[in-house]
């Protein structure tokens, strides 16, 4: 149990801060975050989590955030057009709308879904997913930290849950370590024994959201794995960057005879075994074949093609190549190279299928590069599908519209 009282307080004074012609623009047309530098002026300097109330040129109320003096986003902006009380009764009034959005997807089959997400959801720097009884929430900036206690309040005032969990995003160390608070550390309930169960339209998956990548596990992708399990009977599949293998599994309940699932991490390896383990009920996951390659994936790719294996359908889903605009030039040449190695093991008539995570990439960008790139690969496709997020992923803001994939038959 965490004690609150030993959580920095918010303060009781607002920050006044008067903003350039731009960012007066961007916020009024709801964006979520304000840059130090297009700041004019502002009453005070501030603690993180301070409330920061953003005015216009006519002195008139823009929107209201969380002040942040270690970020260049230096409010993260909460509520805009008309003032309002932050306080508990306001978090839970949000939260309660974000699981309003949810609820399409919240049943017997399906008990792991993201309940917040961030910005997107006005709650920037917020994340909160939801693993069966078990909420993992994850911190991105300090200036959380004096609004925990109305987070978690809100929290309990909108359902009901066995165990919270805190994740911290790796620049919080410094805010963090001296008020004792931890990445992966228990604030409400028992901590989970490794790892968290719940089940994803059906299939059984285990999460160790204490420690694993994000909170443990990729919600975003469920709608595009949902649609593997229809392609892939009787195919053999190989799943690159398969973390914990959530690709593999449905690939495995689609009826494919092999499945291989590659990645750098042995841990995630391992936990990728675990899951096909948890769905053995699941005859066709049962009767496929799983095998585990721990190696760097375009080393992988290159030696899986000099050995001569192929596969009838490639999932390639890697991690954020472009974290800022300057690496969009090298993602992209990443995603190309990545495409041709994935083309080298497709078999005739093979089915690719490309993701990209990196927001600074944009759909247009990405799947015209990997569409290039099959043609300069001598590997024409026909496009299938192309999708984004799932339903517990809303886009509000351009910069949330980060998950592109891409589906696509080869014709030859
Ligand atoms: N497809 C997964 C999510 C992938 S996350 C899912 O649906 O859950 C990205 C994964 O890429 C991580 O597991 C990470 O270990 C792995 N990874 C990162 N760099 C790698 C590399 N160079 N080669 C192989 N795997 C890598």
């Amino acid at each position: 149990m965490i004690d609150f009282d030993s959580l920095p307080q918010p303060s009781e004074r607002r920050i006044a801060v008067h903003v350039q012609p731009a960012a007066e623009r961007a916020l009024r047309s709801g964006h979520p975050w304000l840059f130090d530098q297009a700041i004019r002026k502002q009453s005070h300097d501030g603690q993180p989590g301070d409330l920061a109330v953003i005015f216009d040129q006519k002195r008139r109320f823009l929107a209201v955030g969380l002040y942040d003096p270690d970020s260049p986003i230096r409010v993260r902006i909460l509520q805009h057009w008309q003032q309002a009380a932050i306080n508990a009764d306001w978090f839970a009034e949000r939260l309660r709308a974000a699981a309003a959005i949810r609820q399409p997807l919240i049943d017997q089959q399906t008990t792991g879904y993201r309940l917040v997400h961030g910005e997107n959801d006005g709650l920037p720097g917020l994340i909160i997913d939801r693993y069966a009884d078990t909420l993992v929430l994850k911190l991105y900036t300090a200036a959380w930290l004096p609004h925990l206690r109305d987070v978690i309040a809100g929290l309990q005032a909108i359902q009901p849950f066995d165990a919270l969990i805190l994740r911290l995003s790796r620049n919080m160390e410094a805010a963090t370590l001296p008020l004792g608070l931890q990445d992966g550390q228990t604030l409400i309930g028992e901590a989970p024994e490794e790892s968290v169960i719940f089940q994803e339209n059906g299939l059984r998956f285990a999460a160790d959201a204490a420690h694993g990548h994000k909170t443990g596990f990729f919600f975003d992708q469920r709608d595009n794995r949902a649609f593997v399990r229809k392609i892939t009977s009787g195919r053999r599949v190989l799943d690159v960057f398969a973390y914990s293998g959530g690709f593999s599994v449905y690939a495995a309940s689609g009826g494919a005879t092999d499945v291989t699932s590659l990645d750098s991490s042995a841990p995630a390896l391992a936990a990728a075994a675990a899951n096909f383990a948890l769905n053995q009920a699941d005859t066709l996951v049962a009767a496929a074949r799983h095998l585990t390659l721990a190696e760097d994936a375009f080393d992988g790719l290159e030696r899986l093609y000099a050995d001569g294996q192929r596969y009838d359908l490639v999932i390639v889903d890697p991690p954020a190549f472009a974290k800022n605009a300057a690496e969009v030039e090298r993602a992209l040449a990443a995603y190309t190279r990545l495409t041709g190695l994935a083309l080298n093991v497709l078999a005739e008539r093979g089915i690719l299928v490309m993701a990209s995570c990196s927001s600074r990439v944009t759909p247009d960008a990405f799947f015209s590069t990997v569409l290039r790139a099959t043609s300069a690969a001598g590997r024409p496709c026909i496009e299938i599908k192309r999708s984004g997020h799932a339903l517990d992923h809303p886009i509000g803001f351009p910069e949330g519209e980060y998950l592109k994939c891409l589906f696509a038959a080869v014709t030859d």
